[in-house]
């Protein structure tokens, strides 16, 4: 970088030492943990996010389709002297304690929280780096919908990956009138229980999604996609072949040479401190917590957000912050805007008996997108507010769930 513009606060005022705490990434974990860093009025707090605006990535679905509006204005969910750049933090000088961004400016920090979520994670499909559409983030959301309303009728729009991500895409742009293949890759819906699955299976077939479950996408060309089923390959024609596939974390964190996972989640111990940094704490999507399987969800972000603010806080006020405790009560997928699927778990977010679908499901997953907001707020205009769920501590050792 040839210019470094650093960017600091006065290191005191008339109350004495403040401490500057950096957030990256203003997503639900990022901006709840913004917020809720206000308790200690002797903190100033500067966030870090690409986007001028905080998107509610549980709408993309929406974006791509036309049904929704993702983006949230930052004076409206965070706290007024709450200081935004709109930059990308692309690596940490953790000896030095300063980010450097994409600018070229840097930001020096007392903490940092780390909480940049994930991007979509490319399977080692052939063609699929070239030709394949992702809805995992704000961009990949963005080109969907550019090649989508390019569209001619009765184009077919392939969507590959079973789980609620690429169920709910999929029942989306059907609803919106478009010809729609989901090849669920061995599945469709296996995260909820036997009949929350027959519910959404039965949605899709109303709504006219061809359901492909047992089909594999072996290969993505500009208009053709692959598909593997029982052994048999079949080349069918897909104007556009979009990815619900799960997703990993950026490389910052692996970049600024600190521990991450096999999917380059900063590694945190079970206070949501990274492994070797004790100034850097950890929120979201983009951490794996020692000791806990947690669904990479919003559900999961804002309480690892504010528990990663109160870590933060603990520290500066000298003491050892907390382990972090977190606990899941449902799984919930839109399919199409007039029908839901809401799957009630056990707080380790395994499927518990209650099921709930149809309409009064699309209405509580309606409240549950408005709700996720609507708690960012309120954490803006009483930090520390907050309250969630705990008691999803498992030490199981089946593999991680990484995508919702
Ligand atoms: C279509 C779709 C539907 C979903 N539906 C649901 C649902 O119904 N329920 C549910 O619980 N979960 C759902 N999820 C998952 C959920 O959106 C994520 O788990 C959640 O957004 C994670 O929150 P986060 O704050 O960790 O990350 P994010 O919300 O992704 O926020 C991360 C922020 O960091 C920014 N950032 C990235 N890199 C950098 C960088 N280098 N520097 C600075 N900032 C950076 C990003 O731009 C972003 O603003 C859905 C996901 C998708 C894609």
């Amino acid at each position: 970088m040839n210019t470094t513009d650093i960017i600091g606060f006065d290191d005191t005022n008339a109350n004495g030492h403040r401490t500057h705490v950096v957030v990256l990434g203003a997503g639900y974990a990022g901006a709840m943990a913004a917020n809720r860093l206000r308790r200690n009025p002797a903190v100033d707090v500067t966030v870090v996010n690409p986007q001028p605006f905080f998107v509610q990535r549980i709408r993309l679905h929406q974006f791509v389709s036309g049904t929704g509006d993702p983006k949230v204005g930052f004076d409206d969910v965070l706290a007024d002297d709450v200081r935004v750049l709109v930059d990308t933090a692309v690596r940490i000088d953790v000896r030095g304690r300063r980010v450097q961004l994409a600018s070229g400016a840097c930001l020096d920090y007392d903490y940092l929280i780390y909480a940049i979520g994930t991007r979509r994670r490319t399977p080692e499909i052939p063609g699929a780096a070239d030709h394949a559409l992702s809805i995992a983030d704000w961009t990949g959301a963005q080109r969907i919908r550019e090649r989508v309303e390019g569209l001619a009728a009765n184009d077919m729009i392939t969507v590959v990956g079973g789980g609620l991500t690429g169920v709910e895409l999929a029942a989306e742009l059907a609803e919106t009138g478009h010809d729609v293949r989901l090849v669920g890759g061995g599945g469709i819906a296996t995260s909820v229980s036997a009949r929350a699955r027959r519910a959404t299976r039965t949605q899709l077939n109303r709504l006219g999604v061809d359901v492909v479950d047992r089909g594999r996408a072996v290969e993505v060309g500009e208009r053709t996609v692959s598909v593997e089923i029982d052994g048999q390959r079949m080349v069918l024609s897909s104007a556009a072949t979009i990815l619900a596939t799960g997703f990993e974390a950026p490389e910052l964190a692996a970049d600024s040479g600190l521990v991450v996972d096999e999917i380059g989640r900063l590694r945190t111990d079970a206070t949501l401190v990274a492994v070797g940094d004790d100034r850097i704490v950890g929120a979201g999507d983009a951490v794996a917590v020692e000791g806990m399987r947690l669904r990479m969800s919003c559900q999961a972000a804002e309480p690892l957000g504010a528990q990663a603010a109160d870590a933060v806080l603990a520290k500066i006020g000298g003491e050892q912050p907390n382990a972090a405790d977190q606990g899941f009560v449902a799984q919930c997928a839109s399919v199409g805007r007039h029908a839901a699927t809401l799957q009630f778990t056990h707080r380790d977010d395994s499927p518990a008996r209650a099921v709930v679908t149809g309409r009064v499901a699309a209405w509580a997953k309606e409240l549950v997108c408005r709700g996720t907001v609507e708690n960012i707020r309120r954490e803006a205009a009483r930090p520390g507010r907050f309250s969630w769920f705990g008691g999803a501590k498992v030490t199981s050792t089946e593999p991680e769930p990484v995508a919702r």
